[in-house]
């Protein structure tokens, strides 16, 4: 297995320019760029800084920062594990604040958000920087680096939601990298976009303390989370993070009442032992409920896990299985193009509902948001 330290991801980074990856709500991947009207993308710059919210002074011009569970404690001039937050003289600051390095049109199945508004498109946007380093990552490029290293184009707030209307996308998607660690600029966008009537779903992993994710959730239409795994060895070895932290955050995303969808990437021999994700399908039934749509999603060779195979259709097949026979409504494989478990059918009837290909919606049966047959309510959110 190959190891690169950030230090050497900076110069593989220099010879790549900006590789954005291809696949599952990877940044970039063929998709049409937003037109930023002669906005240029520039890398090099240490771009402005704003004071951060959720960090607390411990003396001696340390920081602690409070908004993930990494719990950062950061010396004068030194910035925390993501790379986007920074300490001057004793104040901590944010240094993705506006600092976008993608922009794109999703369909929103892309994100994957199967319950939500199906069929309509995401104006997609990422910063630099991350709180985990997963091995797998397919977004690494912009992930593991920081906002100086990476090109970007300075997009304040609404000029975010402006963009939305114009390419009429109904949502905001904080997505390709992980949202939590541009949380001011995620905010700000989110209550200028409900401002023009657009809606706001973060792409998260999950890692964020509950203070600021209470005080989030109320700005935002939707939340989905990757979970990476059911153990707290797989989270600390593959992701330096910790499995804990993810479950309390679901469990007030939950409480909170705010659409939610869960995927997993099934990674061969790494996360894909049938007993501790029947452990974890049991979880989200019991914590969770049994309508949260949950995705087990396929692996291909990434990043520094170029060692393992590609995840067989067969274990896909089988989880999804075992947390249907768990309870859990519904479940779907995903990255397997025109795969039968990527389409949505009545729990109750067994009707097709919503028939997908790929990104692509064959077909919507949904009435007002219930089956046509049997009157039974999908739960998601359908209308506006
Ligand atoms: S958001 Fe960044 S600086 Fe703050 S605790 Fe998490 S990794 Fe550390
Ligand atoms: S949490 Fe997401 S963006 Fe961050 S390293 Fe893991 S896969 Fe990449």
């Amino acid at each position: 297995m190959t190891c690169w330290s950030r230090r050497d991801m900076a110069k593989l980074f220099t010879l790549a320019a900006c590789g954005c990856a291809l696949g599952q709500d990877r940044a970039g991947g063929g998709r049409p760029a937003v037109d930023l009207g002669g906005l240029k993308f520039k890398t090099g710059a240490v771009p402005p800084a704003r004071e951060a919210r959720y960090w607390e002074p411990l003396g001696d011009r340390k920081v602690r920062c409070k908004l993930c569970p990494q719990e950062c404690v950061v010396a004068d001039q030194e910035r925390g594990t993501c790379g986007v937050r920074e300490n001057r003289e004793g104040k901590y600051y944010t240094l993705a604040y506006s600092q976008v390095c993608s922009t794109h049109i999703d369909p929103i199945e892309k994100k994957p958000l199967f319950h939500y508004l199906p069929g309509t498109t995401a104006l997609s946007i990422a910063t630099p920087g991350c709180n985990m380093e997963c091995q797998y990552c397919q977004n690494w490029q912009i992930s593991q680096f920081r906002p100086e290293q990476v090109p970007c184009v300075d997009l304040p707030p609404a000029r975010v939601a402006a963009l939305a209307r114009q390419y009429a996308s109904p949502t905001v998607a904080y997505t390709y990298s992980e949202p939590v660690v541009f949380y001011e600029y995620m905010y700000d966008v989110a209550v200028e976009a409900r401002k023009l009537g657009i809606g706001s779903v973060m792409i998260s992993n999950g890692y964020i303390q509950l203070e600021p994710l209470r005080k989030l959730i109320p700005v935002l239409s939707a939340i989905k989370v990757d979970f990476k795994g059911f153990s707290e060895d797989f989270y600390a070895k593959v992701c330096r993070g910790h499995l804990k932290p993810v479950l309390d955050a679901l469990a007030a995303i939950a409480a909170a009442g705010i659409w939610l969808e869960l995927v997993m990437l099934v990674i061969p021999t790494l996360n894909d032992n049938l007993e501790e994700n029947r452990k974890m399908f049991r979880w989200v039934r019991q914590n969770l409920g049994d309508q949260v749509p949950l995705h087990l999603t396929r692996f291909h060779p990434m990043y520094k896990l170029q060692n393992l195979p590609p995840t067989p259709v067969a274990t896909l097949e089988k989880l999804s299985a075992e947390a249907r026979q768990v309870g859990l409504k519904f479940v779907y494989v995903g990255n397997v193009y025109g795969h039968p478990e990527e389409s949505t059918r009545c729990p109750s009837c067994n009707r097709m509902l919503i028939q997908r290909v790929g990104f692509e919606i064959v077909q919507n049966a949904l009435q007002d948001g219930r089956c046509p047959s049997c009157q039974t309510r999908l739960p998601g959110v359908f209308g506006r």
